[in-house]
């Protein structure tokens, strides 16, 4: 269909009466739009329960200039009344800190600061202000503890999921450049965006000295027309929305398209409390929501309950679905839900300045959505193992002429001196793999709610020495490198923080008794129950989750559809 509409059928806060729909799928992200899209692109009756609320094209606000906000869009103080979680993130600001929680009514606790940001509550999830970054995983994560007996492998291989990452990409529109690289599989490409001049000179010459490789990000930004959606016009912030839907956002997408069918009904401002358990079956019989307004409580009864929630909301939606049959969770009789919670570690690596390529700094764009990656080269399968720590990291980047805003002075000498021209910098960010913990976990705060009465969530994550010494390693390799291709300057910098990838804490496996979920991410003990966000990750792998979570959910869907064919759901 054409994605110039704004995102249309919200029924806000209206249960749909009497009706038993084939399916319920709750939350409209990244998994839950992609199983919306699929599932009633098939001919499925199918309701979406979105606790945020409906987005309409006032919230693309890319092109909103500071100097029309009330604080310039230079504070975050304001906004820490209300979002002191949220803005914590690069991604929350002034322009779009209101489709972010309150923390205030939806808190959780984190006994050591965990910063779970990035909490949407506006059709599209975290799509609408994601970093758009798309890595194909490969055997080497897939099956990532044969190589190195650590934690578990996938129940499934590259091979099994490479049909749908196919399917995803075509869709979504990712650009990128092929490499032939046997971690970072190839896939289905828009052409990539240009690397800068220090970045393409940085990438040769750490070739020839290391064989690594660097190459431009893979990107959900288009950079040629795909359904109705205009190539990216590179003015920069994403995270504040797309007048043009450039970026794969499932606002503009995959929840639109599942709409147009005429067969899902999208229920925002539904905050789903619950999953129904009919007692006698053991199966999933519906969702119990609150309307976020007038909390009223509805319910939408289903064949088949589809949690997409993202991994913490899911996990917390199963805990809190807890029945006289399943006393610590729903879905949870092998003990694992809530373990291994994997999140990629990040806030470590180097810059330098490359004197050979001057220039001036750009203040009005264009602003390429993107940066370099280095593909991870630590501990690869059949190499020399690296000392110290397991698995890997890739670094994110980006060579740039920085404007000089710490300048002395004001008025036009102060202008001239922030615009004054000066050497690229190359800065690189590395992004590494966590390992699967049994004691980083999330589970329920039995002292707290949300302002719904809900029970909140426990994150409970610590740094482990595996992560410590990989940040180590990510500032020591890449000044390294840096040096190495001609950087002058070099500084390196260690403050371990988390991503905003979470993943696990229902993971995937054959065994029912070591597993929440199938390899097909149905709970093994409520047939018709399925998760398909990124809880079901057995580990995290070195590179960003979503277009991962995309793949395996819609290939979930088409076995969902399979076994309702054959009558087995
Ligand atoms: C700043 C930032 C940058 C990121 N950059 C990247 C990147 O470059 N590459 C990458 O791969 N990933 C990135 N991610 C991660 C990516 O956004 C997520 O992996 C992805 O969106 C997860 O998809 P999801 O469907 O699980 O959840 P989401 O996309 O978050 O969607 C979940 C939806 O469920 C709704 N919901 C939650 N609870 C309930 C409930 N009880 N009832 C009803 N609805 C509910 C929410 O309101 C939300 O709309 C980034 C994340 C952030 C925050
Ligand atoms: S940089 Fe591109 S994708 Fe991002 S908001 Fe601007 S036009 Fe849209």
């Amino acid at each position: 269909m054409q994605h110039n509409a704004p995102t249309g059928g919200h029924v806000s806060g209206a249960p749909v009466r009497g009706e038993r729909v084939d399916a319920v799928i709750v939350g409209s992200g990244a998994s839950g739009g992609w199983a919306a899209k699929r599932l009633a692109e098939a001919g499925l009756r199918v309701v979406v329960l979105e606790a945020g609320r409906a987005r309409t094209d006032d919230d693309n606000r890319e092109h909103i200039p500071a100097h029309t906000l009330t604080y310039r869009g230079r504070s975050k103080t304001p906004l820490a009344k209300t979002h002191p979680r949220q803005a914590e993130s690069y991604a929350c600001d002034e322009w779009n800190a209101d489709w972010h929680v309150n923390d205030l009514t939806e808190p959780y606790t984190d006994p050591e600061p965990f910063p779970w940001v990035g909490r949407i509550r506006l059709v599209g999830g975290r799509t609408n202000v994601w970093g758009r970054q798309s890595y194909r995983f490969s055997d080497a994560d897939f099956k990532a503890a044969s190589f190195d007996g650590a934690g578990v492998d996938w129940p499934l291989a590259y091979r099994d999921l490479e049909p749908y990452y196919d399917i995803v990409e075509r869709y979504v529109g990712v650009s990128g450049a092929k490499e032939a690289h046997p971690l970072l599989p190839d896939g289905v490409f828009q052409p990539p965006m240009a690397m800068g001049c220090a970045e393409r000179a940085f990438a040769d010459r750490v070739k020839a000295r290391f064989d690594r490789t660097f190459t431009i990000g893979r990107t959900a930004n288009l950079t040629a027309p795909l359904n109705g959606r205009a190539p990216c016009h590179y003015c920069g912030p994403c995270q504040r929305g797309c007048t043009t839907h450039s970026y794969f956002n499932s606002a503009f997408t995959t929840i639109p398209d599942a709409v147009a069918t005429g067969r899902c009904t999208l229920i925002t401002d539904a905050m789903a409390r619950r999953v129904l358990v009919d007692r006698a079956s053991g199966r999933a019989s519906g969702v119990e929501y609150i309307d976020r307004h007038t909390h009223a409580v509805h319910e939408i009864r289903a064949r088949a309950v589809i949690l997409c929630a993202q991994m913490f909301e899911s996990v917390r939606l199963l805990f809190n679905s807890r029945t006289p049959d399943a006393p610590n969770g729903l879905a949870n009789s092998s003990g694992q839900l809530g373990r291994h919670l994997m999140v990629h570690v990040t806030e470590a690596g180097a810059s330098a300045e490359f004197p050979e390529f001057p220039g001036r700094p750009s203040v009005g764009g264009p602003d390429r959505p993107n940066g370099i990656l280095g593909i991870r080269f630590r501990n690869v399968p059949g190499g020399a193992p690296s000392q110290g720590f397991l698995r890997g990291y890739g670094y994110q980047g980006e060579g740039h002429v920085p404007a000089h805003t710490g300048a002395p002075g004001f008025g036009r000498p102060f202008m001239e001196a922030v615009r004054a021209a000066g050497p690229a910098v190359v800065r690189l960010q590395g992004f590494g793999e966590c390992l699967a913990y049994d004691d980083n976990v999330c589970e329920i705060d039995p002292s707290m709610v949300d302002a719904w009465g809900i029970p909140a969530l426990r994150i409970r994550m610590s740094l482990h020495d595996n992560e410590r010494r990989m940040t180590e390693d990510m500032a020591a390799a890449a000044a390294e490198m840096l040096e190495a291709a001609g950087g002058r300057q070099v500084k390196t910098f260690v403050t371990p923080r988390w991503a905003s990838h979470e993943v696990g804490c229902a993971r995937m496996g054959t065994d029912p008794a070591a597993s929440v979920l199938t390899p097909f991410q149905q709970a093994h003990d409520v047939p018709n129950l399925l998760v398909m966000d990124g809880s079901g990750f057995p580990s995290s792998g070195w590179s960003n989750p979503t277009l991962t979570i995309m793949a395996l959910a819609v290939r979930s869907c088409d076995h969902l559809l399979e076994r309702m064919r054959v009558g087995d759901a």
